[in-house]
């Protein structure tokens, strides 16, 4: 399969892998939009949020809780953080292997557009 995120799990591509478990990993983005910004990624291949089933329940709740523990390891927890999923074009999803972003370490705006 040609998907850029399944080959960072592979290790063909390099990552700057910051957690690793049986069910998710998690890297700093490439281009990050904050002082922290890593993406949580499922091990199993899923395209987007609209290809999750409830099979995929523990797995999603599985990356938010990676997420908080990533926010509590840097030391951004406690001033808050973002996390979001983005879906398909509208969502601006570029890559399709779906990711939590994790962003903190500075006040985030809003509406995020
Ligand atoms: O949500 P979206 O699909 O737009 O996010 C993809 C993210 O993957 C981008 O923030 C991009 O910087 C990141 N990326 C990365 N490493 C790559 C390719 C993309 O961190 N090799």
């Amino acid at each position: 399969m040609d998907c850029l995120f399944c080959k960072i799990l592979e290790k063909e591509i390099p990552a700057d892998v910051i957690y690793e478990d049986d069910r998710a990993i998690a890297f700093r983005d490439i281009n990050p939009q904050a002082p922290f910004h890593a993406l949580v990624i499922p091990r199993r291949h899923i395209h987007s949020l609209n290809e999750l089933t409830t099979e995929d329940r523990e797995t999603v709740g599985h990356l938010v809780l990676v997420a908080a523990k990533l926010a509590e390891e840097h030391g951004f927890a406690a001033d808050g953080y973002r996390t979001l999923l983005n879906c398909n074009s509208h969502g601006g999803q570029t890559v399709f292997h779906i990711h939590l972003h994790v962003l903190g370490g500075k006040p985030m705006g809003w509406p995020p557009y």
